[in-house]
């Protein structure tokens, strides 16, 4: 058997592995919009990009929506699990989880992640379980890189109004606050380098620009 060198190994390892890219902001501020292009922008540099999002459409995404629905009413606690739940599913799932897309080159973006764990659950029920729970959990991956879309509540409202899609129950503008404002204590704990705000209130190609000059340096 020919000699194995561990840390060639893990490099050659790095080297292959795609790049995890998350978005997060309240509602309106543009995520799915961003995420399109930064896909494009991607794959036009020849990289392959899987885009995916949380909730996940698997059995236990599934069950979340159910409870958000208010069709299956969970307590904050049970919430906060079944988030995770769905987290780890996502990582782990056989070819098409987080896990085994990046392993196999791809880079992800995906719509929503931790980040919107601690800020929404994180207030209603115990910060540091909720935190820990995820943070310390060995089968969920760590972003390379998340990119938060800061936009204020009455501009979010605005597109919120003006999208096709029917208005859901939880975007009040004192709940957009809120969140943006747990969002951000949020943000605060994680190393600046790897968690990047965004003003989302320019225009579509100017939040873009803004993103690809924070995403290029990570891409080898
Ligand atoms: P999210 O996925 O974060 O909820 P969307 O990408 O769906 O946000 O954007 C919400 C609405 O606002 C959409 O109708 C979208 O076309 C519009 N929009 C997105 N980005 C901008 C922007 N920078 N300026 C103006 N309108 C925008
Ligand atoms: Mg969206």
């Amino acid at each position: 058997m020919p000699h194995c060198n561990r840390k060639a190994m893990n490099e050659m390892k790095q080297n292959t592995t795609g790049k995890f890219i998350v978005f997060e902001g309240i509602d309106g501020a543009g995520k799915t919009t961003q995420i399109r292009l930064l896909e494009a922008y991607l794959q036009k540099k020849g990289r392959r990009v899987v885009c995916t999002a949380e909730p996940t459409d698997l059995p236990s995404g599934k069950q979340l929506r159910r409870a958000l629905s208010g069709e299956e009413p969970k307590t904050p606690c049970e919430l906060a699990a079944l988030f995770t739940l769905d987290r780890i599913a996502h990582n782990m799932q056989p070819k098409t989880g987080i896990a085994a897309l990046l392993e196999s080159g791809n880079d992800l973006i995906c719509d929503r992640y931790f980040y919107s764990t601690l800020a929404y659950q994180g207030s209603e029920t115990d910060p540091d379980w909720v935190r820990s729970m995820n943070l310390n959990c060995p089968e969920i991956r760590h972003p390379d890189l998340c990119i938060f879309l800061d936009l204020s509540p009455e501009e979010s409202m605005k597109r919120i109004n003006s999208r096709p899609e029917a208005r859901e129950i939880y975007e009040t503008r004192e709940r957009l606050e809120r969140v943006r404002a747990q969002f951000h204590a949020v943000l605060k704990t994680f190393d600046p380098q790897s968690v990047r705000i965004v003003d989302a209130g320019k225009s579509i190609d100017e939040v873009q620009s803004e993103i690809q000059r924070i995403v290029d340096p990570i891409l080898k």
